[in-house]
């Protein structure tokens, strides 16, 4: 599942070579994804438009039109968007194909459908933004704005990293990524981490989503072939996946938990456990 990183490389790859296209046309499947506007109204928005800006909020894609309509890509579990400068191929599960007037084609394939792609009219500021916490490099992320937050509350660390309505854009992989580099243990309740704990956090995930930003961008479409496909790197992992592996700081073997369905890689040496039993 692309995590934030992840989406502000394609967001990156996309602002090289979009704006200033113009949406001749609109091609749709048959079979929908999670939620998508219905087609007339993509062709009432976006034909004919030019694309004018690219920006993203969390993990939802937003294709700023000419005269103030917003199309709304959120990639799900499996999204992929591929450019190409001429007709694209035939390829499988393709959900939505945008036309450009000099005949390059975007093109949203999902396999499974968990994807999103809505057009807001002019004026309308898109709905699924307002759950949409604050980006990790915002100034109001701060020690005390989670500190007071998290006061008094018993929910895991782990689960609060991935609440997209608190910090946007963090998903499974990087939240163990940061717990490690903060030395934090994945189950340790929010209301137990100190200022100076909240201070290393912000300080880790900022640095994490910043190196793998980084990388990513190396990896952007080279259009061999005329297809670009943007967005798919590999981060460099640290702890994530490699349960019984060292520690790359002190050689323990690295440990794995379920927490609310999802996999928790730490190391139990430099993530001491909190100190109440907490699940
Ligand atoms: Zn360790």
């Amino acid at each position: 599942m692309p995590e934030g990183p992840e989406v502000e490389v394609i967001r990156r790859g996309l602002a090289q070579h979009l704006p200033g296209r113009r949406i001749v046309d609109l091609t749709l499947s048959n079979k929908r994804v999670r939620q998508q506007s219905p087609r007339s109204e993509l062709q009432r928005w976006a034909r004919g438009h030019c694309i004018e800006r690219i920006s993203r909020r969390g993990k939802y894609l937003l294709f700023h039109l000419d005269q103030g309509a917003t199309l709304l890509i959120h990639l799900g579990m499996s999204g992929r968007l591929l450019l190409f400068q001429t007709t694209a191929p035939p390829l499988r599960h393709v959900h939505l194909i945008l036309h450009m007037n000099d005949g390059w084609e975007l093109v949203f394939q999902d396999t499974r459908r968990f994807g999103q792609f809505l057009i807001y009219p002019p004026g309308v500021k898109p709905p699924p933004l307002a759950a949409v916490g604050l980006d990790p490099f915002s100034r109001r992320l701060t020690p005390d704005w989670l500190l007071g937050l998290a006061k008094g509350h018993q929910r895991p660390i782990k689960n609060f990293l991935l609440d997209g309505r608190i910090i946007a854009g963090i998903g499974n992989i990087y939240a163990s990524e940061i717990l490690f580099a903060a030395r934090i243990h994945p189950q340790t309740p929010v209301g137990q981490l100190s200022r100076e704990d909240w201070q290393r956090l912000i300080k880790a995930t900022r640095r994490i989503l910043r190196a793998a930003i980084r990388l990513g961008g190396t990896t952007i479409a080279d259009f061999k072939n005329g297809q670009g496909e943007i967005g798919n790197f590999h981060p460099q992992l640290k702890v994530y996946g490699q349960a019984g592996e060292p520690c790359p700081q002190c050689g323990t073997p690295l440990e794995r938990l379920v927490q609310a369905g999802r996999s928790s890689f730490f190391c139990p040496r430099c993530q001491p456990p909190p100190s109440q039993p907490q699940g």
